[in-house]
């Protein structure tokens, strides 16, 4: 139950891990504590982070307010010009983010170097190229008295704290704080108490590659301390986050008294639906994909399979021949194709749903058991199908956060879709069919964010993401999420 830490990340852990960074300077937390933060696969101690709270974070925001106004009058190329060679840099150390991101989360090396490091490096390029191309409009008034000529022009809100969860700590700080910065606006990253590591790493090296101080500042620490202290700061101009819907109902809650701007990612329960003129074979590839990706701690996982009556045994036969064969082990071994859960609590509640999942009555065809052995010392749950599942269970409503599948057999389009958008949430969904018409129909149809057919957990900085209903509002990546950073001033000129 051991595993080695590389040389490359060693001098990170030993020396720098306690920090949180306030413009050039890293330092330990005013109060002085440490959380410790450790290895889910084996319970290993990595490293200590500091335990910042709110002197730390008015500090951090306080600084990030003297950087704002040399950061927005930075011409747009220059600053484009920072965010490049942030990319850069990400892709320079690219061995060394991917092996923390793995120790600190669980998640295979392959999935943290092509999927998190690499996805941040594109988001911070994406971002980069739209510096210059942040432009206003002029309007076609018609003022009651003489001539006007009206343009607009978006400018930054001023400081951004970012909150971020575990299940893609570098990427998703990344997707927040790049367009924040593209727009002007500097920023306070709080990362979240599992997986403080990349992010501290990561703006170390952003550091050396240029990033002036004071622009993207890091707050390491609890949610109720560093978290509640920056969303409750009212020199703080928007809060963007992800996580949980309850810490999202605390943030529109806190964010009242000063009318903060907020983009919100929350939880889901996405529907991946499998209809009897797709291809079979990539349908349940594709099916496994969205649900056991990061060991199924994917906002957007595929956790609803509805699956027609006329193929549902054979694609459950071939989803549960595939997941009994998956290799179960340390992220940083090579044959590893699934992680562990983050934490002990994680595991706790998802083996909870599984309970249920039995007590409620459907069928649990494979998995829901914690491996021993090896394993043992890890949050390791073995990838789990349930079929027979109802809508109304609490594997078929809830959002659980892990490698669950609840399979669901339906008889007609109408009756999928329908059943797919009764849910709270709606975040993502997919569709499996070869039929044109229907792919388009479906994907009209559907209540979510995101829809993918034929395919499932495509990222693109490009895309929008983000939430119907009760999975958020305000979009990350994409355009949309660049101008969310921004507000609009119309500019009346008399003539
Ligand atoms: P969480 O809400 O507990 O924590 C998220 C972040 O918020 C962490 O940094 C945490 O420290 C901080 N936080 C906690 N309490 C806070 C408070 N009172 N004030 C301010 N900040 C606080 O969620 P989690 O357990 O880290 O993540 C899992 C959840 O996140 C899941 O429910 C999942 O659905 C959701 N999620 C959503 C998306 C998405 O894009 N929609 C992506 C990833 C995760």
């Amino acid at each position: 139950g051991s595993v080695e830490i590389p040389p490359a990340v060693r001098p990170f852990l030993e020396n720098a891990a306690a920090s949180i960074v306030i413009g050039a300077e890293e330092t330990t937390a005013a109060a002085g504590g440490e959380i410790p933060t450790t290895d889910p696969a084996t319970g290993a101690l990595l490293a200590n982070i500091a335990a910042g709270g709110k002197a730390d974070v008015d500090r951090a925001v306080e600084t990030a307010h003297k950087a704002f106004a040399g950061w927005r009058r930075l011409s747009p190329a220059a600053r484009g010009r920072v965010l490049l060679d942030v990319a850069d840099v990400i892709d320079e150390y690219a061995e060394e983010l991917a092996t923390l991101e793995t120790l600190d989360n669980g998640k295979p090396l392959t999935e943290s170097t092509y999927l998190d490091v690499s996805l941040s490096a594109q988001i911070w390029r994406y971002f980069g190229g739209w510096t210059t191309k942040l432009g206003g409009q002029t309007l076609p008034v018609s003022p009651a008295v003489g001539e006007a000529l009206v343009y607009t022009q978006r400018e930054p809100l001023g400081v951004v704290g970012a909150i971020v969860p575990w299940n893609f700590p570098l990427m998703i700080a990344s997707w927040k704080v790049a367009p924040a910065l593209a727009a002007g606006n500097t920023a306070v990253l709080k990362p979240s108490e599992f997986t403080s590591l990349s992010a501290l790493r990561l703006i170390e090296v952003a550091l050396e590659a240029g990033l002036p101080p004071g622009v993207l500042n890091l707050v390491t620490g609890l949610g109720p301390e560093a978290g509640q202290a920056l969303i409750d700061h009212p020199g703080v101009a928007k809060i963007s986050f992800t996580g949980s819907t309850e810490t999202g109902r605390r943030i529109v809650t806190a964010s009242a008294g000063s009318l903060k701007k907020l983009t919100l990612e929350l939880g889901g329960k996405s529907a991946n639906l499998v209809f009897p003129d797709a291809n079979i074979e990539a349908a349940v590839q594709g099916a496994l994909n969205a649900i056991f990706l990061n060991q199924g701690q994917v906002c957007c996982a595929g956790s609803r399979l509805f699956v027609h009556r006329d193929i549902h045994d054979e694609v459950v036969a071939a989803l549960a021949a595939e997941a009994r064969g998956i290799q179960l082990g340390h992220g940083l071994n090579e044959d590893t194709q699934m992680g562990p859960l983050i934490s002990a609590r994680q595991l706790d509640r998802v083996e909870g749903f599984v309970k249920a999942g039995v007590r409620d009555g459907a069928t649990l065809v494979c998995g829901g058991e914690r491996p021993g052995g090896a394993l043992a010392g890890g949050h390791f749950l073995e990838p789990t199908i349930f079929t027979d599942v109802r809508d109304e269970m609490s594997i078929g409503a809830d959002e659980i956060f892990g490698p669950v599948l609840s399979v669901l057999k339906f008889d007609d389009e109408d009756e999928a879709v329908r059943r797919a958008n009764s849910s709270v949430y709606g975040l993502a969904a997919g569709v499996w069919t070869n039929d044109l018409k229907r792919a388009h129909r479906v994907a009209r149809d559907l209540e979510a964010g995101t829809v993918w057919v034929n395919m499932y957990n495509m990222i693109d900085p490009a895309a929008p993401f983000g939430g119907y209903k009760s999975s958020g509002y305000g979009r990350d990546l994409g355009e949309e999420s660049l101008l969310g950073y921004t507000q609009t001033k119309s500019v009346w000129i008399g003539m």
